[in-house]
């Protein structure tokens, strides 16, 4: 049940947002946190402070034409979402999959809004992608279209204005075409204009590994509240990409075992741990797919086809693919084979029942907006780096990298207390990330 001041702003962002199924998840689930957050403070209820936090700022859809191998022209559609510069620059990634509409990029932006203000660094929140699929495509076909992105998405763009990084298909070799595509048209270095850049052109040690290292030193601490750790356990993690795949190095550094990874098509189960080496052969270099490392793997790993990672018995699971990946009837699996804890490394991997049934089992719930906030702090630092024109050692980036993680983490638990709910990681992360955001707004104005 929502606060009764709470449930007309909702009913009007249903309104005014339809058929932005994701969008409505993402902002039900914050509001439901705001509650407790207006019986305390109703200044915050002010002023329509939490409607123009609903609202945001800029929202930018573009025509991206572009020439396919065959000499055929190919449409796309491009979209920015600029939704709240109360902190800092519009900072949060791009996406390209052909699942993305508008809705998919303002659940995505208003997320990132209240993550970055989690960081505690000076950066705002905004999201952007297309409905263009990377899959199959060569690597001529996507520098043009990274090239024609680009020159649309340009002239929103700026270090003190809107940041991009990278998200679902794209890394380093997307963010490389569409930096050089920026470079031609600007005709200025302006390396604070996109992070995920490449080490030798003004990236940041670390960025590549930060989300899935992030969300690992954020579990490990929740971990770490009830005299646990990493070491020992077995664990799976959804998706076989940036996140996956740093993650999956990270828990084998804690002494945790991965024995389960997944694509869109199915998951592959390997006993034995998941062979990291061969994994990143398979997907940052020949770009194929985990039925590919089960048929190389000579130890012997199973793949599963169309199969539910979530049914492999494990003490902790770390979904990193994508949003709603992970439901209730997935949930109830999880705690009846008694799983610890839940860290989400994409963003809003589980659905709300999912959540809800965590919380109710006691599983220690890392929410994303928290638990992958160490992708965009390290970004962040990326954005330090160029404007001092500087570049630290992989130790020292990463050493900011955890304490950036383990404030992060902190500050949830605080403030869950507070609110009479210790132990509650979504209840935390919303109400902080809030509260930062709209203490900067009400300074403002109304603007
Ligand atoms: P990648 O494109 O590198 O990898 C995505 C992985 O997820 C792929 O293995 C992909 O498989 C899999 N996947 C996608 N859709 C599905 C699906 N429906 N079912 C099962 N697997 C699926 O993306 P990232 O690793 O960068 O991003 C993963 C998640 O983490 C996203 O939610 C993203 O928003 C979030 N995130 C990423 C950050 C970053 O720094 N990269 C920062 C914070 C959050 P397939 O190849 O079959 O599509």
């Amino acid at each position: 049940m929502l606060d009764e001041k709470l449930e007309p702003i909702f009913a009007d962002v249903l309104r005014r947002n339809p058929g932005e199924e994701e969008f409505h998840q993402a902002v039900r689930e914050v509001l439901d946190s705001l509650g407790a957050v207006i019986a305390k403070h109703p200044h915050y209820a002010e002023d329509a402070l939490i409607e123009r936090i609903c609202e945001p700022e800029r929202q930018i859809i573009f025509r991206v034409p572009w020439v396919d191998d065959r000499g055929h022209v190919q449409i796309n559609r491009g979209f920015r979402v600029q939704f709240n510069s109360a902190l800092g620059p519009f900072k949060g990634g791009l996406r390209f999959h052909p699942t993305v509409y508008l809705g998919t990029v303002k659940f995505l932006g208003f997320e990132q809004v209240f993550k970055n203000a989690l960081t505690g660094m000076p950066i705002g929140g905004g999201k952007g992608g297309s409905d263009f699929d990377p899959k199959g495509r060569s690597t001529g076909e996507v520098m043009r279209f990274c090239q024609s992105f680009m020159t649309e998405l340009s002239r929103h763009l700026g270090e003190y204005t809107d940041v991009p990084a990278g998200d679902i298909g794209v890394g380093q070799r997307e963010i490389g075409y569409m930096f050089g595509q920026y470079k031609r048209m600007s005709n200025r270095y302006e390396s604070g204009v996109l992070t995920g850049k490449g080490l030798a052109w003004g990236g940041s040690r670390v960025r590549t590994e930060a989300t899935g290292y992030g969300a690992v030193y954020f579990v490990e601490r929740m971990l770490g509240t009830r005299g646990q750790s990493f070491d020992g356990k077995k664990v799976i993690v959804s998706g076989a990409g940036n996140v996956a795949i740093y993650t999956i190095e990270k828990v084998a550094e804690l002494g945790g075992k991965v024995v389960a990874c997944s694509d869109s098509n199915g998951y592959v189960l390997d006993e034995a741990g998941i062979d990291l080496d061969l994994l990143k052969e398979i997907k940052e270099k020949r770009r194929g797919r985990v039925e590919d490392y089960a048929k190389q793997r000579r130890a012997g790993a199973t793949y599963v086809p169309g199969g539910c990672i979530w049914d492999v018995p494990a003490d902790i699971a770390m979904p990193s693919a994508t949003q709603n990946e992970l439901t209730g009837r997935d949930a109830r699996t999880l705690v009846k084979n008694k799983v610890l804890a839940v860290g989400e490394g994409a963003n809003m991997p589980c659905t709300p029942e999912a959540v809800r049934l965590f919380l109710e089992a006691g599983v220690l719930f890392g929410p994303g907006k928290a638990t992958n906030a160490g992708g965009v702090a390290t970004s962040a630092l990326e954005m330090q780096q160029n404007a001092s024109r500087d570049s630290w050692t992989f130790e020292a980036t990463e050493e900011r990298l955890a304490g950036i993680m383990n404030g992060i983490h902190d500050r949830c638990a605080e403030v869950a207390d507070e609110y009479g709910s210790p132990g509650n990681y979504v209840l935390g992360a919303n109400i902080a990330g809030f509260i930062r955001v709209a203490e900067a707004m009400r300074a403002f104005g109304v603007v």
